[in-house]
């Protein structure tokens, strides 16, 4: 990492860029408040820091070894203050904010009626930003994949009806890129790109989605442990993206767990990885828990456990759904959901705060 004086020119800071290029490295600027910070990508065993302290306009150079360096809290005490909270602004809603933000909808999109009449309760249940799967990664090439495996044809018109839903309803959506394949196409029409708990480990999917500059929300591996999650984020961090949006899913249920919940939610995870990062960390107990009448209790334990939002599945007649419908709530229910957890993060705020 190479630190910057406070009236280092930009020629000095192009100079150092040039120099760290020339080990074969990448370089992240940030420009803080009073000094710009230049992180290196790439192997720095090989780069001679003394040197770098040389050069004109450079305050201070040296090697961090944690792998996950561009979203650590550590490495932004350089340019801004301690402890601060990277807030992700999509469009009206801010995640990582004073306010916790819901993120609800259906597993997978079945139609354009039932993603509208989902949207327009989920967002009068208080829901902040619509979610709809298209791409679905199933375990079964014998079920339901989401509307986009059928043609490019389907998965635009599925894209509109969600890019519509989310106007209509005046909420930002999200929705996951499953290939690499996806990425031009899904770009186009949502606001947020989820990347699943499958593809965590999938370097190359995740630069081309950190490419789109849109925020990612990025899916815990159900077997990763927490410096993994950390070090794929770094991925999209590297791609100067660092609207990352971190989301716990649930690791490996153990013994006969998997009789009664579908993976264990990792909520220790979640203050953990806040000590670590500033990147906000959401919990999403549906595919956790896999069990709908677990919904309300994990939520607020997820919020009680410093959780910055919550991704929820909602469907107004669970029953019917194709994909996942024994975890999905109804909007009555999310509304339960949000309001309680509302007045749990009011409660844990000032602790929060002092983080
Ligand atoms: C989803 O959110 O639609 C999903 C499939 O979740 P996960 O990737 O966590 O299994
Ligand atoms: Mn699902």
């Amino acid at each position: 990492m190479i630190i910057m004086k406070t009236d280092a020119t930009q020629e000095q800071i192009e100079q150092v860029i040039k120099e760290i290029k020339r080990y074969g490295l990448r370089a992240d600027i940030i420009k803080g408040e009073f000094r710009s910070v230049i992180g290196l990508i790439g192997d720095e065993k090989k780069v001679d820091f003394d040197h770098f302290t040389t050069l004109p306009g450079v305050k201070e150079a040296m090697m961090v070894e944690t792998p996950y360096k561009l979203i650590s809290r550590e490495y932004t005490k350089f340019f801004r203050e301690a402890g601060e909270q990277k807030i992700i602004k999509v469009g009206k809603i801010a995640i990582g904010g004073n306010e916790p933000v819901f993120i609800a909808g259906p597993c997978a999109i079945e139609s354009k009626a039932q993603l509208l009449k989902i949207a327009e309760r989920v967002k009068k249940a208080g829901g902040h930003i619509l979610r709809g799967g298209i791409f679905k990664p199933r375990s079964s090439v014998h079920s339901f994949q989401g509307l986009g495996a059928t043609d490019w044809k389907r998965a635009e018109e599925a894209l509109k009806w969600l890019y519509e839903a989310g106007k209509r309803f005046e909420m930002p959506v999200v929705t996951e890129v499953r290939g690499e394949s996806h990425v031009d196409l899904v770009a186009e029409y949502v606001d947020i790109l989820q990347i699943g708990a499958r593809n965590m480990y999938d370097q190359d999917l995740l630069t081309k989605v950190a490419k789109k500059k849109k925020p990612v929300l990025f899916k815990r591996h159900f077997g990763a442990g927490i410096e993994e999650f950390l070090s794929f984020a770094e991925y999209i961090a590297a791609e100067s993206n660092k609207n990352i949006v971190l989301c716990e899913r649930g690791i490996v249920p153990v013994g006969k767990g998997k009789d009664y919940t579908r993976y264990i939610l990792d909520l220790g995870s979640v203050p953990a990885i806040q000590k670590e990062t500033y990147l906000p960390i959401i919990v999403d107990p549906s595919h956790a828990t896999g069990r709908s009448d677990l919904i309300f209790n994990m939520s607020c334990a997820a919020i009680a456990a410093g959780a910055s939002g919550l991704m929820i599945e909602v469907h107004y007649n669970p029953k019917e759904a194709l994909v996942d419908g024994g975890q999905m709530i109804t909007p009555d229910e999310l509304k339960d959901v949000i309001d309680t957890c509302q007045r749990i993060h009011k409660l844990i705020t000032p602790r929060r705060n002092k983080k």
